[in-house]
């Protein structure tokens, strides 16, 4: 007798799903991308697996499509590492992928809008219920004798019971809806596949049983339908964009397209190919605490790791793709990989690269740098922080707003706009844009003429106490003491020397003295305000306001 359980989806699940049973999305297909993602993900885990334990591996690995016309069903199944049932509760019954919880909560229940943000970030494997009316995963794992059942109608609700399976690995079928049912087709399916999956690694083998097989005289016959090489170890001139583009999409679990492509290879002292990809939109999980990379390493095409910590510096964790290096060692573990010299020699040459990308792109073509800056470059500042050999290059590239320009400027292009007399690269931080760019502290400034940079990234505060100056200028907070506006200026005719306040200022200075007591240090008359009658100022040996105020929210 087989025991079943039947288990409730987390309630974002429950969302996601209803939204994908009623969806209107119209490009329906992609589940199958999905599917041929995570089963090729499956075979690279066990590839791994493998490598120490060969036993858990049975022959080649290869993912294989069966439609039977008769049936009306379609099924994905692959060799890979497989589920046991702690996986299948935490994979296919909750959002593990972080950021995906993000999403759901964007999520509006109008179809049309919930659909689009579905084509920004995809569902990974829920996304077969926008096709299947019943889907059942017959799963085992790699060294396991149990195998499992997970079913659902993909409404509220899942159920799990015991099976039987000879081989490691995933079994997906889908009970296709009466509307989906052109998924069965042989030219539709093997269009489906050469168009989003042509990169995948494994082969991938398409098979149409039972029905009306007049046209189709390919027979039942398995077929191999895609390239099956993987894909970096092709010669660029034999890749497309949209080749390109797909790999992005699988290796990056992203849904845009990349903004740039970087594929190259290195011979010599070490030997490796790198293709990486700078997505074109935040992925969700940038702003996650953890700062994981997210590039996947391979040893000699066999996949090792997307969780490395010394592959790619944590401020470069926007970008995607492989590194596939010909000297470590095949059976390197994932812990050996720590302050490894070969691994920290790879990653300090492609940190550099990139960089010189970043720089040729900026020079080349500013506007896609911009837009580039635009998503990460609160990430890529980052650097300027902590990556203290990279900081003069990142504080190179690196784009700011200005009270001097409407988009972004570089640090060299202020400088060369600063006044005669002026020797500090001036800077106000807050943490909303707009917020800094209406602060009284600059009215002096903008009166005055002399141009500030309106910082409002939470990272900004912390890498202007590691970087000092930029090309001798030294980094100055306007909210810092009295400044020197009218010895920078030099065009005010009036005496404006900080004369101690006489008449009536000096009794309201006095009073408001005694009003704010310890609460304050100073009260002063300054040229620094035009309109507003007052603000605050730190004192000139103090702290930049700002980063008072996030040293004290952090309790320091
Ligand atoms: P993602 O692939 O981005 O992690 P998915 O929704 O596509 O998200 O898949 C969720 C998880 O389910 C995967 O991370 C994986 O752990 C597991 N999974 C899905 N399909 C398979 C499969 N064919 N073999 C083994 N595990 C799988
Ligand atoms: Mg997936």
């Amino acid at each position: 007798e087989v025991k079943t359980e039947k288990m409730g989806f987390e309630a974002e699940v429950s969302r996601l799903l209803h939204m994908m049973v009623h969806s209107v999305y119209s490009d329906r297909e992609i589940f199958l991308r999905e599917l041929i993602s995570n089963a090729s993900d499956a075979c690279d885990k066990l590839r791994y697996e493998a490598l120490t334990k060969p036993e858990l591996a049975s022959g080649d690995f290869g993912i294989s499509i069966t439609a039977d016309a008769d049936a009306k069903t379609l099924t994905i199944a692959d060799n890979g590492i497989g589920m046991d049932r702690d996986d299948l509760i935490a994979n296919l019954g909750t959002i593990a992928r972080s950021g995906t919880a993000n999403f759901v909560d964007q999520l509006t229940g109008d179809s049309k809008k919930d659909m689009q943000l579905i084509g920004q970030f995809g569902v990974g494997f829920y996304s077969v219920f926008m096709v299947a009316d019943m889907v059942h995963v017959t799963t085992r794992k790699a060294g396991d004798e149990h195998a499992w059942l997970w079913s659902s109608a993909g409404e509220g609700s899942y159920e799990i019971a015991e099976a039987t399976k000879e081989n490691a690995g995933t079994q997906i079928v889908l009970h296709l809806k009466d509307d989906a049912k052109d998924f069965l087709e042989r030219y539709r399916l093997e269009k489906i596949i050469t168009t989003y999956s042509d990169h995948i690694a494994v082969p991938i083998t398409l098979a149409i049983k039972g029905g009306d097989k007049k046209d189709d005289d390919e027979g039942d016959e398995p077929k191999v339908v895609n390239e099956g090489s993987a894909i970096w170890t092709r010669p660029k001139s034999d890749i497309t964009d949209e080749q390109y583009a797909e790999f992005y999409r699988h290796v990056g679990h992203g849904f845009d397209d990349p903004s740039v492509t970087l594929h190259y290879k290195v011979e010599g002292m070490q030997e490796y190919t790198v293709l990486l990809f700078v997505p074109t939109k935040q992925p969700m999980d940038l702003f996650d605490p953890a700062r994981k990379n997210r590039v996947k390493l391979y040893v000699k095409r066999v996949f090792i790791t997307d969780d490395s910590e010394d592959l790619l510096p944590g401020w470069l964790r926007f970008m995607r793709g492989v590194v596939d290096s010909q000297d470590l060692p095949l059976n390197i573990s994932r812990e050996m990989l720590q302050n490894n010299p070969t691994l920290e020699r790879m990653s300090k040459a492609i940190t550099k690269r990139v960089l010189s990308e970043f720089e040729k792109l900026a020079e080349k073509d500013t506007e896609k740098f911009e837009a580039i800056w635009d998503e990460f470059g609160a990430v890529i500042k980052e650097g300027i922080y902590e990556d203290f050999e990279r900081r003069d290059a990142i504080l190179k590239i690196a784009r700011f707003k200005s009270t001097g320009v409407d988009g972004w400027t570089t640090l060299a292009d202020y400088v060369s706009r600063m006044k005669d007399k002026q020797s500090a690269i001036y800077y106000i931080t807050g943490t909303d844009a707009e917020a800094v760019k209406r602060s009284p502290q600059l009215e002096g400034f903008r009166a005055k003429g002399i141009e500030v940079l309106l910082l409002a990234d939470p990272i900004d505060d912390f890498w202007l106490q590691m970087a000092p100056d930029f090309d001798g200028k030294p980094f100055k907070s306007i909210t810092r003491g009295a400044s020197e506006l009218k010895d920078i200026a030099g065009d005010d005719k009036e005496d404006e020397t900080e004369k101690a306040p006489e008449g009536d200022l000096a009794k309201l200075t006095a009073l408001m003295k005694e009003v704010f007591g310890d609460k304050i240090k100073d009260v002063r008359a300054s040229d620094r305000l035009t309109t507003t009658a007052a603000c605050l100022v730190a004192d000139d040996s103090g702290m930049d306001m700002h980063m008072e105020r996030i040293l004290k929210a952090h309790k320091q």
